[in-house]
């Protein structure tokens, strides 16, 4: 079965908005048996989006869309199907008075602009959102489909839970799914390919490899008749990663660098403590987000701009400096483990990340290309979470 996705939106072609839309459905549908071939962004133009929708069915066997399904005469996907389709709409009395029920739950009238979003046509079927005021669509064709969804992320992603990805799964027979990520550091591309490339290529499970900023991720997809039947798919080929890459492996399924440092302290029973120059606050940042940060983050110190100078010391930017500042932050928050983030030129993108605890020093380097202030804050900080995790599992500090 192929599918394409249409994402709709004049925000979308300004660059107002980022279509997460999309990869969340390309996503859900790896591994299903579904193809995506084609994905498309168009504006809130009927003649545009009808056109989209005729194409659609004629080279696809699904065709998916999100966004424009609010109540305004700019959200057009309803019509635009309709036109693709050649087919009336017409207000659906259940819809209708489940959308009344909503706004008379919220307090309201309901203003006589919504009623479209209780409009069907004969070869849909509502698809509910329980999150807003826009149902989607299922319309079946001559054997094609066609799915419309609304636009906020959150009212889609619970459409897809609840509906639209367990009816696909049906329809594709291609059962439940299950996922697997296994999160690594330290390993190149070229060198996994040469240890894995008997496991890539399979169809189920299906395997997946992807280069983040935490390293490099190993995503498993199995699908089986039920939930159990599917994780047993994954099973053989995570024993066999794990048996051929396993040193490499820090962190599975929602597992970040933050959350993995932070447990490491707390099994330690040790406290850290931060100075950012090059972060400027960010690496705190990520870590104030944890729940777990009052068992273990003691604080940051963030000096202002120009070259990084903490209390009495002027730090020369160099390793051993690196280390210093971190000695700094470790004194002064009375922490266990102190990390220095600093630049190691002003103009370039360069950064020093030293560590120091009693067990030990050490300090790595990250390299990035010169951007905007903003990025280099960023991956900065990513740069040293990963590094933190990395020299405390395997005990450098
Ligand atoms: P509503 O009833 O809220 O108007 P809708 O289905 O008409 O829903 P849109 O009006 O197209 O959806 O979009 C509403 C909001 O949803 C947008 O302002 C944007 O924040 C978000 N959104 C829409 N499309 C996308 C997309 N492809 N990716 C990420 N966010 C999106």
């Amino acid at each position: 079965m192929n599918a394409e996705i249409l994402a709709v939106g004049h925000e979308l072609l300004m660059g107002e908005i980022v279509d997460t839309n999309s990869s969340y459905i390309a996503q859900q549908l790896s591994g299903t048996g579904i193809t995506v071939r084609w994905m498309s962004h168009i504006g809130d133009d009927l003649d545009h989006l009808s056109e989209a929708f005729k194409r659609g069915l004629e080279r696809s066997d699904l065709v998916i869309s999100t966004g424009g399904l609010g109540p305004t005469s700019d959200d057009l996907t309803r019509e635009a199907v309709s036109n693709a389709v050649g087919e009336e709409m017409t207000v659906d009395p259940g819809i209708l008075s489940w959308l009344e029920g909503v706004f008379a739950r919220r307090g309201m009238e309901m203003p006589p602009t919504n009623i479209k979003q209780a409009t069907l046509i004969p070869s849909a079927t509502s698809i509910p959102n329980p999150n807003g005021t826009a149902p989607g669509w299922w319309v079946e064709k001559d054997d094609h489909h066609i799915v419309i969804m609304p636009g906020p992320p959150r009212e889609l992603k619970q459409v897809w839970e609840e509906t639209v990805g367990p009816r696909l799964a049906e329809i594709s027979g291609s059962g439940v799914t299950a996922t697997r990520t296994l999160k690594t550091l330290g390993l190149s591309e070229g060198g996994i390919d040469e240890i894995l490339s008997e496991l890539f290529g399979r169809e189920n499970p299906y395997l997946g490899i992807y280069a983040h900023t935490d390293g490099i991720h190993f995503r498993m997809i199995g699908r089986g008749p039920d939930q159990s039947a599917a994780e047993k798919v994954i099973e053989p080929v995570e024993h066999e990663i794990r048996r051929l890459i396993g040193g490499s492996i820090w962190g599975t399924d929602e597992d970040t660098p933050a959350g993995r440092a932070a447990s490491i302290l707390m099994d330690r029973n040790q406290t850290l403590a931060v100075v950012e120059g090059a972060s400027s606050g960010a690496l705190a940042s990520m870590l104030h987000a944890l729940p777990e940060r009052e068992s273990f983050f003691r604080g940051a110190l963030v000096p202002g701009s120009g070259p990084v100078h903490i209390g009495h010391e002027k730090a020369p930017i160099d390793e051993g400096g690196a280390i210093t500042l971190a000695q700094i932050a470790r004194e002064s928050l009375s922490a266990d483990v102190g990390i220095s983030v600093t630049p190691v030129d002003m103009q370039d993108g360069n950064v020093f990340i030293g560590m120091v605890s009693n067990s030990g020093t050490h300090v790595a380097t990250g390299r990035f290309p010169r951007r905007n202030p903003e990025w280099l804050m960023q991956r900065s900080a990513t740069t040293a979470i990963v590094q933190l995790m990395d020299a405390l599992s395997s005990n450098r500090i």
